[in-house]
């Protein structure tokens, strides 16, 4: 796989990942939405595999808004905090619309092929919703490379990972734990 790839899922959750496309300030330097289309690849290659036949401007509004929203949650969440009123607010109100429609074609489970980046977009805020709202947050981390901005839910099972992934922080670690060794070998 080459690395890095076009789009990151290290965050082990659907709005985790959502948040980790970019956004304001220093996070535009990965941007990965630049277009409506990028968003529909997006959500084509995200844990929900949607197809959408068309991403309106508007919705790439949308989805940009609500990941700002994430990102400001999952950075309160991380340092004990409350979540912001505009957090809250901009999470109900992409929730309240209506939700995927799942349909069943030919013994499997698929999404509606009229499904629209609105539906997906509140699937993503109820995903966030659930994450903030719930014990799944005691699972959220920040990558343990001081470096690193990218944040993960932990699903492993003892609950101490503390790299986003081995083949960005992990071996860099790895590789400068190994330096330090031989320096003082070296001695
Ligand atoms: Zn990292």
């Amino acid at each position: 796989m080459p690395w890095p790839p076009r789009f990151l899922f290290l965050g082990n959750r659907l709005s985790v990942d959502f948040a980790l496309t970019g956004g304001e300030g220093e996070r535009s330097r990965w941007e990965r939405w630049h277009a409506p289309a990028d968003l529909a690849d997006w959500f084509a290659a995200c844990s929900l595999r949607l197809s959408l036949e068309r991403v309106r401007p508007g919705e790439l509004a949308a989805a940009r808004e609500l990941r700002e929203a994430v990102w400001n949650g999952v950075q309160a969440t991380l340092r004990g905090r409350k979540l912001p009123p505009s957090v809250v607010s901009e999470l109900e109100r992409r929730a309240a619309a209506a939700d995927l429609v799942p349909v069943w074609r030919r013994g499997r489970v698929r999404w509606s092929p009229e499904s629209t980046a609105t539906q997906a977009i509140s699937n993503v805020a109820r995903d966030a919703l659930q994450l903030f709202g719930t014990e799944a947050k005691a699972r959220l981390r920040e990558c343990a490379n001081p470096r690193c901005p990218l944040v993960f839910v932990d699903t492993s099972r003892p609950g101490r990972r503390a790299w986003c992934a081995m083949q960005r922080c992990g071996n860099i670690e790895k590789t400068a734990r190994y330096r330090r060794r031989r320096k003082r070998a070296r001695k």
